[in-house]
C-alpha cells in the first residue's frame, strides 16, 4: 500500500487527501487545524500530530497550503529533515515561482526528487478527484509524479524543470483574470444599451467573444446553471483568491522585465474590489462592480 503523507488538508487538500485515500493510499494527514484533520480522519485518512511524524516513512509527500512562507517553512522545518530520501516530494500549493525554485533546489540538495504541482479546477474538481495539474520536474521523474497525482487528477501536464509548474499556473490565471473583466464589461454595456443577457450570451458565446469565463462560468446569472452566478456567487474562485495570483504574476512580470498591462488592470480592480468587502465573493462578481449594482450582492 502506498504511504502518503498529506500536509495542508484545507478546502483544497482536504478532498485532495480523501480521493487519495479512496484510491486505497494510507494517508497520513497533517493540517494547524483540529476541524480539518477531524475532517480528514471521517474521509478515510489517518491524522497526526506534526508535520514531521506525517513524513517520517512516506513514499510520497504532497503538501497543498496557502502561499510561499508556509511552503517553505514545512520544508526546511519538518520534510527534508524528517522524510525518507527514496520519497518523491510534490507541492500542490500556488506559489511564487522564486519559492518554488529554492524549494526545489534545497530538495534536491539533501538527496530528493521534487516536483511543483499547482492545480486549476478548484474544490468540486479536489473533491472529484477532477483537477488539472501543471508539473515542474526533471524529465525522467515526470511519470511517477503523474502516477501519484492520478487518483486527484483529470489530466497531469509537464510545464519544464523546477519552478515551470508555478510558471504556468499564473500565467493562466492572470489570462483568466483578464478574460473574466472583459466578458463583465462586455455584460455591463450590453445592459446598458438594452440587451436581453441571455440574448447576450447566446450570441458571443457563438461568436469570436466565445471563452471560458463566458461560456463555462458566466458571470451573468442565468446562462449556465451551474456557474457561481446562479448561487449568489458563494463558493468557487475566491475574489481573495484570484487577487493573490494576479499579485504574484505582476511580481514574477515586473522580475523577468515582461510586460503586463492588461494583468496590472486586473490586479488594481480585483484589489478595489476585495477592499470594498467582496473578497471571499466568487471572482465572477466583479461583474456587479461594473454594472454600479454592488447592491445586488448584499
Ligand atoms: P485553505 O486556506 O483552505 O487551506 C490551507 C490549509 O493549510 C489550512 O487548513 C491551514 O490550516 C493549513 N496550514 C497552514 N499552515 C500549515 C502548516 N504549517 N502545517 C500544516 N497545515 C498548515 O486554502 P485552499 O483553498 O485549500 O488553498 C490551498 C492552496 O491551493 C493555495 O495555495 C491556493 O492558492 C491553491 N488553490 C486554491 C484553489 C481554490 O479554489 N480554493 C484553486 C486552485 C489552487
Amino acid at each position: 500500500m502506498t504511504r502518503i503523507a498529506f500536509i495542508g488538508l484545507g478546502n483544497m487538500g482536504g478532498g485532495m487527501a480523501a480521493t487519495q485515500a479512496k484510491a486505497g493510499a494510507a494517508v497520513a494527514a497533517f493540517d494547524l487545524s483540529a476541524a480539518a484533520l477531524e475532517k480528514a480522519q471521517g474521509a478515510g485518512c489517518s491524522p497526526v500530530t506534526s508535520a514531521a511524524e506525517a513524513v517520517k516513512d512516506a513514499d510520497i509527500v504532497i503538501t497543498m497550503l496557502p502561499a510561499g512562507q508556509h511552503v517553505r517553512a514545512v520544508y526546511a522545518n519538518d520534510i527534508l529533515p524528517n522524510a525518507p530520501k527514496t520519497a518523491l516530494l510534490i507541492d500542490c500549493s500556488t506559489i511564487d515561482v522564486d519559492s518554488a525554485r529554492a524549494v526545489s533546489e534545497q530538495a534536491v540538495a539533501a538527496g530528493f526528487r521534487f516536483a511543483d504541482a499547482p492545480v486549476s479546477g478548484g474544490t468540486m474538481a479536489a473533491d472529484a478527484g477532477t483537477l488539472a495539474f501543471m508539473v515542474g520536474c526533471e524529465e525522467a521523474d515526470f511519470a511517477q509524479v503523474e502516477a501519484a497525482l492520478a487518483p486527484m487528477a483529470r489530466i497531469v501536464i509537464r510545464a519544464g524543470t523546477a519552478g515551470s509548474g508555478q510558471a504556468a499556473k499564473i500565467c493562466n490565471n492572470m489570462l483568466l483574470g483578464v478574460s473574466m473583466l472583459g466578458v463583465c464589461e462586455a455584460f455591463a454595456l450590453a445592459e446598458r444599451l438594452g440587451l436581453d443577457g441571455e440574448r447576450f450570451f447566446e450570441i458571443a458565446s457563438k461568436s469570436s467573444g466565445q471563452c471560458w469565463s463566458l461560456s463555462t462560468y458566466c458571470p451573468w446569472p442565468g446562462p449556465v446553471p451551474t456557474a457561481p452566478s446562479n448561487r449568489g456567487y458563494e463558493g468557487g474562485f475566491a475574489t481573495a483568491m484570484m487577487l493573490k495570483d494576479l499579485k504574484l504574476a505582476q511580481e514574477a512580470a515586473a522580475r523577468s522585465g515582461a510586460t503586463t498591462p492588461m494583468g496590472a488592470q486586473a490586479e488594481a480592480m480585483y484589489a478595489l474590489f476585495d477592499r470594498l468587502g467582496y473578497g471571499g465573493k466568487d471572482f465572477s462578481a466583479v461583474l456587479n462592480l461594473m454594472r454600479g449594482r454592488l447592491d445586488a450582492l448584499n
